[in-house]
């Protein structure tokens, strides 16, 4: 991997007093490992980070405190700010356990990034997820012992934790809770007694802003997110000619000293290549196109939920197409392989209700509430879903700021004009050609053909029509329990193997109420 990847990809961290050996670290996440142990007179704290070639900047001790910081900050300048007088810390652990230092748990309520963090202080452990919780998080607690990890599987053989309030208890893992979005959770670590705060929540009221200044906010809040997720190498778009992920593309390629790389994939059933090229010709990128069969999309699904450990059979629809493109973007390791910076357009249409079709702005904010009321722990911006290659992706359409605009705008602003995403077309109105940003919306899963083929594997295993979704959900299931919960190597996980354990089950299940 390179420099331009934040310090520490991903961590199992355990702060004990029982003296018990450490966990065995398993990790999608593909990056060097380090370990350290520290002693203090209280307790131990165990640490192993899947790193970028720097971990001693993922790691950072102030006044007997030790934090350790998966992940980055997109708002550095701001908070170095705050700490006036002081030396600058050198890196974003060091300035979040500076920032600690003088404002304590609220120190994560200043931050805008993408990360997960456990600081161990004198007696207690603090966890700490970023506003999306878009780096996951996972935690196991009893007295005497935090564990604490950015994959559930690195859990796995933990022993049962008590309950976490405001947890999310992972499936068939007793005792392992996912941390909220937007969270610390502030643990005493001699009884396991765990206080949540929440540092951040969606916005829940609708700003009014005339049309200009809209557009204006919206402009160029993105344009600060894009920015500060740049950095010196070249950046890398995943760009599918859709307006969102072309926003992003046409915003890196102005920041960018030479021409930005892109790249879009298709399959054999379906892409958008002509689309993405017209893009790509416009910005003057270096773009790449990789097709991938469709079966090999599918032979796909124990790696996406490996990787995401996520059990929403939609999202890991969405979800196969990225992987296969993320796993097939590098040559070799050691044959000049270097991991990638990636930006995406992902997930602009959760607040701007781009999924939304039809023309009525009460169903608009319902769908934009019900999807920020259930967005977290679907892991969809799990960087894992890149890392596995070696990758790092970040999606600045999540960025703290940006979601905070976009959410608050009043529908009227998000479809108007008889176009869905109005205020995000009209902020790029200048910036891409006319074509780009009036295209219509095209999921993933769609341009890809993905849904289709992921239906057509069930009914081709006789699950009736009216079953497939359930049928879906149920492989999903079965998989996660193979890569998750016994810890199997997705490489060693048969699709078809599951799809008909599954498809047996419920023929089995739906013939007395055939009869
Ligand atoms: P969508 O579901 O189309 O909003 O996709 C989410 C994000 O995934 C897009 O904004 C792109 O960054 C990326 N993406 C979607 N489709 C493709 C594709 N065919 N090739 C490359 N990247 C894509
Ligand atoms: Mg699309």
């Amino acid at each position: 991997m390179e420099a331009n990847l934040p310090a520490a990809i991903g961590f199992l961290a355990e702060v004990r007093q029982d003296g018990a050996r450490p966990l065995e670290p398993v990790f999608a996440a593909h990056g060097s490992l380090a370990r350290w142990h520290e002693r203090t007179a209280d307790r131990c704290l165990h640490t192993a980070l899947v790193h970028s070639g720097a971990p001693d900047e993922a790691y950072a001790r102030d006044r007997g405190r030790t934090l350790v910081f998966a992940g980055e900050l997109y708002n550095q300048g701001e908070l170095i700010g705050l700490l006036p007088g002081r030396v600058l810390p050198g890196s974003d652990a060091a300035l979040v356990a500076a920032l600690f230092d003088v404002y304590g748990i609220h120190a994560f309520r200043l931050l805008n990034g993408r990360f997960a963090a456990l600081l161990a202080d004198p007696g207690r452990a603090v966890l700490a997820t970023d506003h999306a919780g878009s780096v996951p998080l996972y935690v196991s607690v009893a007295p005497g012992r935090v564990l604490a990890a950015t994959e559930a599987k690195a859990l796995r053989a933990a022993p049962r934790g008590r309950p976490v309030p405001e947890g999310r208890p992972v499936r068939r893992l007793p005792g392992t809770h996912q941390v909220p979005a937007g969270s610390v959770l502030d643990i005493e670590v001699s009884t396991g007694t765990c206080i949540p705060h929440r540092t951040w929540a969606p916005p829940l009221a609708r700003r009014i802003l005339p049309e200009d200044e809209a557009v204006d906010t919206v402009r160029h809040t993105l344009e600060r997110a894009v920015r500060t997720r740049i950095d010196p190498g070249t950046p890398l778009v995943v760009l599918s000619g859709g307006i969102d992920s072309s926003a992003v593309a046409a915003l890196a390629a102005d920041r960018s000293a030479g021409p930005i790389d892109t790249v879009s994939m298709g399959t054999d059933e379906a892409d958008e290549f002509r689309q993405a090229r017209v893009v790509a010709r416009h910005v003057g990128s270096v773009h790449r196109e990789i097709t991938v069969p469709t079966a090999d999309l599918l032979r796909g699904l124990p790696h996406a939920v490996w990787a995401a450990e996520c059990l929403d059979p939609d999202v890991i629809e969405y979800l196969l197409p990225l992987i296969a493109l993320y796993l097939r973007l590098g040559g070799e390791e050691g044959d000049g392989y270097t991991g990638r910076r990636i930006l995406t357009g992902y997930g602009a249409d959760i607040p701007l209700g781009g999924m939304h079709r039809e023309n009525r702005l009460p169903q608009l904010d319902t769908a934009v509430c019900h999807d920020m009321a259930t967005f977290d722990g679907l892991n969809e911006m799990t960087p894992t879903l890149s890392t596995v290659a070696g990758h790092w992706s970040t999606h600045p359409y999540w960025d703290r700021d940006v979601l905070d605009v976009l959410v608050s705008l009043e529908a009227g602003l998000k479809r108007r004009h008889g176009r869905d995403k109005w205020v995000l077309r009209a902020a790029l109105d200048d910036a891409l050609p006319h074509e780009v940003v009036v295209r219509p919306k095209l999921g993933v899963h769609e341009g890809s053909g993905t849904t289709s083929s992921f239906s057509r594997l069930l009914a081709d295993a006789d699950v009736p029509r009216s079953r497939v979704h359930q049928a879906k959900r149920l492989v999903v299931e079965e998989i996660f329990d193979q890569v998750v919960v016994y810890g199997r190597h997705p490489d060693e996980v048969a699709v078809h193997a599951a799809v008909e354990l599954v498809a047996g089950r419920l023929t089995h299940q739906a013939r007395p109420a055939l009869r």
